[in-house]
């Protein structure tokens, strides 16, 4: 059977109780009856029956409304309605409302604590911000304990003995956080106490951290520790302006408060050394590029509002690589450590400093009324970088060189306004370093000369990759080679060629690092073309004096053919007339020949040119630098050196390559001269590695197919 509503039960029940009090009587006079006595026994009866009527009309008036009321309220219960149950009744009847009110609050308090605490950890969940989630508990402490006010104080992470109360209090609003001294003794006792305590007295130094809530008119407080990993962080305490009752829910609600804010505070600190990771520099603990263009946004933002006007300045340290090569890699960043220092010291709160890689740091400068504001800034960063900087006993000196944009009114976006900084910061270079030059329309229009940063992120960020140009046999027209070029991608200006970055490379002594690479890219190219089959019957490639002049360079060539299992005489290594003029190549010449790989002197005939460096040193191939084929065949001078060098280099025993060939005649002219070799764009335009691969392979096919029609015939 399903539920009876109330009121037909409890009828039952009555109508059992007046059935009782009827039936007794009426079986006393049956008995009665049996013996005759029928006029007592009619009395009887009667008066039964009215005892019966008035005694049920008494017991449905004294208890009827408290039961129908507790079958309401247990009913209300069911639903999670609290409500308390007002009903006048008889004293047994009242002490069973009065039990049922209690547990009923009692049952309310506890849900209300219980929701409210997986409020909490929703929020700890999703909420990234500790004040906010600091703001809920305060005000949901407040609504549970029903206490005046509530202070969280916080432990500062770099002064232990310090600490920061943030205060809710009935009435107020907008509380400022008090800052605070932290009584040691105090802390211990705390760190003991993890269910919490009481204190009736507050002293001013060793209750430091309830000063807040004292002040607010509270006199009575509880306290709890926040504990995260065994150590206190924080305090939990609220305040009453009058004994508070020693409520159980008041200790329990603290308690779980108290770990919900361990909670938080252990992620706002593993989300603080997230968001510190991602968004500052770990040796200068400047901000990173990231957050410098989240800043310089900002300002742009604040600029076009009108709000403000800015500058950004763009400092790059000169000679930097020098120091590293010379004081070593630790030393480089002890001193970009207190480059970093020094530049912080240089600028206004507010105003940013930032590290974008290696030596390259900018500033934002927020509220330049004027130009000079900014030019005195950069003066400031300058005279302070030059002081010398003591390093492992060293004196060691550096001067900076810096671009000085301003916006809005140079430019309006990230990348126009970083342009911009950075050409003046390269013009400050050309003018000779270590000084400041402002951005003007002028400069925008010439690309940028590059700087030793610059190269090193080109190098670090694989922005260089090598074109080939393929060489041709002057009588047979077959393929004899490829010579490897350098290029270089730039993100802002393009494609870039080597006239415009080697020297720069060759001045700060990173050629030597980007020859070594250009040596492993051109060996891997060759290694990959081998095992298509497809490969060319030779691959040059051009070595600065510099790489040459390092001793181990030759052993370098060695593990690179080793690495790729290349047959030296598959490689050939291009070197200008200047190497030769130094007398210590000898050796590494030698080293080189005997490794197998072929040597090729490049660009004949413009530097030092000595016949006898032809017959001094193991060169196998000469090659006639361009300027001279320009005006072959039409001026008979350039024609003449050009027949001499060949029959020389031929009496020699070298191999001779034409360069620059871009007509049909200066190929007709070397064809009679009998010319080993050609290359030009006449014949090839130097071909990005994919273009390559595509003629080479194309060329395979081409002689799989005269091979099977001569075969064939
Ligand atoms: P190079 O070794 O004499 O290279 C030949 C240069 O002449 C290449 O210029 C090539 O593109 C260009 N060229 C070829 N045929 C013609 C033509 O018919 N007409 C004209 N006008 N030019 C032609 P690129 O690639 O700009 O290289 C210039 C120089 O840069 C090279 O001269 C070489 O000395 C140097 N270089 C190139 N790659 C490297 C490298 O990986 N390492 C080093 N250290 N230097 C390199
Ligand atoms: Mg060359
Ligand atoms: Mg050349």
């Amino acid at each position: 059977m399903g539920e009876l509503p109330f009121d037909s039960r409890m009828g039952r029940r009555i109508g059992l109780a007046l059935g009782l009090c009827a039936v007794l009587p009426v079986l006393v006079f049956a008995a009665l009856a049996a013996h005759g006595a029928w006029l007592i026994l009619t009395l009887t009866l009667v008066l039964a029956l009215a005892g019966a009527a008035v005694a049920s009309v008494y017991l449905t008036h004294r208890y009827g409304p408290a039961l129908r009321a507790l079958a309401e309220g247990l009913g209300a219960l069911r639903a999670r309605q609290f409500a308390r149950l007002d009903v006048r009744s008889a004293d047994e009847a009242l002490l069973l409302i009065d039990n049922f009110n209690r547990a009923a609050a009692s049952l309310d308090e506890q849900f209300r604590v219980l929701e409210t605490l997986a409020q909490i950890d929703q929020l700890l969940l999703h909420s990234v911000d500790l004040e906010h989630v600091l703001d809920t508990i305060m005000s949901r402490v407040q609504g549970l304990t029903y206490c005046q006010s509530v202070g969280i104080t916080l432990r500062d992470a770099d002064a232990p003995g310090r600490g920061r109360v943030y205060l809710a209090a009935s009435g107020l609003t907008d509380v400022p956080v008090s800052r605070i001294a932290l009584d040691d003794d105090m802390l211990q006792a705390l760190t003991e106490q993890t269910n919490g305590l009481t204190v009736v007295r507050c002293e001013e130094s060793r209750h430091s951290f309830l000063k807040p809530l004292a002040d607010t008119g509270a006199m009575f407080f509880w306290v709890w520790p926040v504990i995260v990993a065994e150590r206190l962080e924080a305090i939990l305490a609220v305040g009453y302006r009058e004994v508070p009752v020693a409520d159980p829910v008041v200790a329990h609600c603290g308690g779980k408060f108290a770990e919900r804010l361990a909670v938080a505070l252990s992620k706002s600190a593993r989300d603080e050394h997230l968001y510190r990771q991602a968004h500052y520099d770990p040796l200068t603990a400047l901000p990173n590029r990231l957050l410098f263009r989240d800043r310089l946004a900002q300002e742009l933002a604040n600029a076009a509002a009108g709000l403000s006007r800015g500058a950004l300045l763009y400092i790059d340290l000169d000679h930097f690589k020098r120091v590293n090569d010379s004081v070593g890699h630790t030393a480089g960043d002890q001193l970009l450590t207190i480059v970093a220092q020094r530049l912080r010291s240089c600028i206004k709160d507010g105003d940013t400093v930032a590290r974008l890689g290696g030596d390259e740091f900018t500033v934002i400068l927020r509220n330049v009324a004027e130009p000079d504001a900014a030019a005195a800034v950069a003066a400031r960063i300058i005279e302070s970088l030059q002081l010398p900087v003591n390093i492992a006993g060293r004196d060691c000196y550096v001067c900076a060189s810096i671009g000085i944009t301003l916006f809005p009114d140079d430019a309006k976006t990230i990348e126009d306004l970083m342009r911009n900084a950075d050409t003046a910061m390269y013009r400050a270079k050309d003018l000779g370093r270590g000084r400041m030059t402002f951005f003007d329309l002028n400069m925008a229009s010439k690309p940028a000369k590059p700087t030793d940063t610059g190269l090193q992120h080109a190098l670090r960020g694989r922005e260089f990759s090598l074109f080939y140009q393929p060489q041709f046999d002057v009588a047979g027209g077959e393929l004899v080679g490829v010579e490897a070029l350098l290029r270089w991608q730039t993100p802002r200006d393009g494609m870039r060629y080597p006239g415009e970055f080697v020297p720069a490379a060759e001045e700060s002594g990173l050629i030597v690092d980007i020859g070594g690479w250009v040596l492993d890219a051109a060996c891997a190219q060759l290694a990959g073309w081998r095992e298509r089959q497809i490969a060319p019957p030779r691959l040059a490639l051009n070595v600065s004096a510099q790489q040459l002049q390092h001793a181990d360079f030759p052993k370098l060539v060695r593990r690179a053919l080793e690495k790729y299992d290349l047959p030296a005489a598959l490689l050939e290594l291009e070197l200008t007339e200047s190497v030769l003029a130094n007398a210590t190549v000898g050796a590494a010449l030698a080293r080189l020949a005997q490794l197998g790989v072929h040597l090729a002197l490049d660009d004949f005939g413009t530097g030092y040119s000595s016949l006898s460096y032809l017959r001094q040193y193991p060169i196998d191939t000469v090659k006639i630098d361009r300027t001279f084929l320009n005006e072959v065949p039409q001026n008979p001078a350039s024609a003449t050196l050009v027949e001499t060098i060949i029959v020389m280099a031929h009496a020699l025993g070298k191999r001779v390559i034409a360069e620059g060939i871009e007509t049909n005649e200066q190929l007709m002219f070397l064809r009679e001269r009998r010319c080993d070799a050609a290359q030009g764009f006449y014949l090839a335009r130097p071909l990005a590695a994919a273009a390559m691969t595509e003629l080479l392979q194309a060329r395979t096919l081409f002689v799989q197919d005269s091979m099977a029609r001569a075969a064939s015939n």
